[in-house]
C-alpha cells in the first residue's frame, strides 16, 4: 500500500525535473497530498486563484506523471484547502502500491520521457584515449549501480564531457531500469534547495530537502566545485553522502579537480570523495576531436570530410563545446550563404574572424604586463616572493586571468610564477572567483583588465 507524502514526494521529484525552478517553488511545492479517493489523487491549495493557475497550467502534466508512477491513479484534482473534510470523508483505504491490471480498469503503462538529455548518451559519447577510463567507469556504475566504484567521481576541466557522461549513465538507467530512483543535481541547484528549505524554517520543507537526496538510489551531484565556502551545505552533503554511502547506494559527483585538489572543500568530504575510484578526462588527441566533429555533424545531416574537420579540430581550442561552437557556426554560414557542401574553404572563410583573432594572440606576458601597469607594481614583484597586500592581489588576479583567458595547464603558470605549485595556482584562482561574488571593486577591476586585454 502506498502512503500519500511518499507518492506525492515521488511525484514532485519527477515534475522539478521537467519544470522551471521557479514555477516549481511557487507551484508545485506548496501542494499538500490530502488523499486517494478512488483513482484520483486529492492534492490541495491555499486559494480558488491558485488552484486556476494549477488547474490550468501543470494538472495535465501533474496527471501525466502521476499515472506514470501509478497506472491505478489515473487523475488529480486540486481542491481549496477549506474542502479537505469533504473529500477525507471519501477517501480510500488503499491504493495498490502499482497498480498493476485491476480487472482491466487500469491505465496501461505510459512511458514517459526521459529526464535525461536525448543526445547525451553512451552511444552519442566518442571513446579515445582521453575519456577511456571515465567510460569505462561510467559504464560500469550504470550497470552496476552501489557496485565496485562507490563514490565515482570524475574530474576534468571545462567542457571535456563530465555532465555528457552523467546524463548518460542516467539515460541508460532510465532505460534499463527504471524502477532505480535517480538524482541528477547540479551542485548549484542543491545549495539553493537547502537555502530555501533553511530559510522557510519549517520543517517540511527541510524533510523534503532531506527525503529527496536521501531516497534515491542513485545520485549525481553536477560540478561538486561549487560547495566551496558553502559551509551549510557541505554539512548537509555530508550526512547526505554517509547515508546513502552506508547503505550501498551510488554517488557521482564531477569537479573540475581531483578530490585532493579541492582545497576548498572541507577535509572529511575530500576524504570520502576518494575512497571509490577517481577519473579524469583529458583533453582529447587530434584522432578524437575529428571523431567527435564528424559524430557532432552526422547528426546534424551534414557530411563532413576528414580535411574539414582537421582543419576546424587544428583551430579549436581543445575543448569540446567550443569546438562544437566553431561547427554551429559553420553550419550556420553554410546555410546562410546557400553552400550546402563544407569545404576546407567554406569552413575557413566562416572562421576566418575567430581564426583572425588568434593570430593576434595573447600570451601570459601580455597579461602579466597589463595588470603591472594596472597596478603599477613591477612584474619582479608579481613573480617574486613579496606577501604585502599590494602585491598578492594583483599577483591571484594575474594567475586568474592567465587561466581564464589563456586555458593554460595549473603546473605551466606555476611555472611562470617562480615554480609555485599548481595547488598555490588553483588557490588563487579559487580566492578571486570566490571574492569576485560579494567584492564589487574586484569585479571591476577583473573586467577592467579583461577590457584591456580582449581589446588591444
Ligand atoms: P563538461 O560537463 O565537462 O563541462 P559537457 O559534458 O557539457 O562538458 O560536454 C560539452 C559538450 O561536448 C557536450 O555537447 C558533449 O556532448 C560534448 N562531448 C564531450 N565529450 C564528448 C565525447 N567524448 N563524445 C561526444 N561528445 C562529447
Ligand atoms: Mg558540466
Amino acid at each position: 500500500m502506498i502512503r500519500k507524502e511518499n507518492f506525492w514526494d515521488d511525484v514532485k521529484n519527477e515534475l522539478q525535473k521537467s519544470m522551471q525552478a521557479i514555477s516549481y517553488e511557487v507551484w508545485i511545492e506548496k501542494l499538500e497530498p490530502v488523499c486517494f479517493v478512488g483513482n484520483t489523487f486529492v492534492l490541495s491549495t491555499a486559494s480558488t486563484t491558485s488552484k486556476k493557475t494549477i488547474d490550468t497550467r501543470y494538472l495535465d502534466l501533474i496527471k501525466d506523471v502521476v499515472s506514470s508512477l501509478n497506472s491505478f491513479i489515473t487523475n488529480v484534482e486540486i481542491i481549496v484547502k477549506d474542502k479537505e473534510s469533504e473529500y477525507l470523508e471519501k477517501q480510500s483505504d488503499s491504493i495498490p502500491e502499482v497498480g498493476l491490471v485491476v480487472d482491466g480498469t487500469a491505465k496501461k503503462e505510459k512511458s514517459r520521457p526521459s529526464p535525461f538529455r536525448e543526445e547525451y548518451t553512451f552511444d552519442e559519447f566518442v571513446e579515445g584515449k582521453s575519456n577511456q577510463f571515465a567510460l569505462a567507469a561510467a559504464k560500469t556504475v550504470a550497470e552496476n549501480p552501489g557496485g565496485k566504484y562507490n563514490p565515482l567521481f570524475i574530474y576534468s576541466g571545462v567542457g571535456l564531457g563530465k555532465t555528457h557522461l552523467l546524463q548518460a549513465i542516467g539515460n541508460y538507467l532510465f532505460k534499463h531500469s527504471p524502477k532505480t530512483k535517480v538524482v541528477y543535481a547540479n551542485s548549484e541547484t542543491v545549495v539553493n534547495e537547502l537555502i530555501s528549505a533553511i530559510r522557510s524554517k519549517s520543517n517540511d520543507e527541510n524533510n523534503r530537502f532531506r527525503e529527496k537526496y536521501r531516497s534515491c538510489d542513485v545520485l549525481m551531484i553536477d560540478d561538486i566545485q561549487f560547495l566551496s565556502g558553502k559551509e551549510a551545505t557541505q554539512e548537509a552533503f555530508f550526512h547526505i553522502f554517509n547515508d546513502l554511502y552506508q547503505t550501498n547506494k551510488q554517488i557521482i559527483i564531477t569537479s573540475d579537480h581531483a578530490p585532493k585538489d579541492l582545497s576548498t572543500l572541507e577535509e572529511r568530504l575530500r576524504t570520502r570523495f576518494s575512497w571509490g575510484l577517481s577519473v579524469d578526462i583529458q583533453p582529447p588527441d587530434m584522432e578524437t576531436r575529428i571523431a567527435i566533429l564528424k559524430a557532432k555533424a552526422s547528426r546534424r545531416n551534414f557530411n563532413l570530410s576528414d580535411e574539414v574537420a582537421l582543419f576546424i579540430a587544428e583551430n579549436s581550442p581543445p575543448n569540446i563545446r567550443e569546438m562544437e561552437g566553431l561547427l554551429t557556426s559553420i553550419f550556420f554560414f553554410s546555410s546562410l550563404n546557400n553552400k550546402p557542401i563544407i569545404t576546407k574553404e567554406l569552413a575557413a572563410e566562416a572562421l576566418s574572424k575567430f581564426i583572425e583573432d588568434k593570430k593576434g594572440v595573447l600570451d601570459a606576458n601580455d597579461i602579466v604586463s597589463a595588470v603591472c601597469q594596472y597596478y603599477k607594481i613591477s612584474p619582479a614583484d608579481i613573480f617574486g616572493k613579496k606577501k604585502t597586500k599590494n602585491i598578492v592581489e594583483p599577483r591571484m588576479i594575474a594567475i586568474y586571468l592567465i587561466i581564464d583567458l589563456l586555458s593554460m595547464p595549473l603546473v605551466s603558470v606555476g611555472q611562470i610564477f617562480g615554480g609555485r605549485d599548481h595547488t598555490t595556482v588553483i588557490h588563487a584562482r579559487d580566492k578571486i572567483t570566490e571574492e569576485m561574488k560579494t567584492n564589487t571593486r574586484l569585479k571591476i577591476v577583473v573586467a577592467d583588465l579583461r577590457n584591456i586585454l580582449l581589446n588591444r
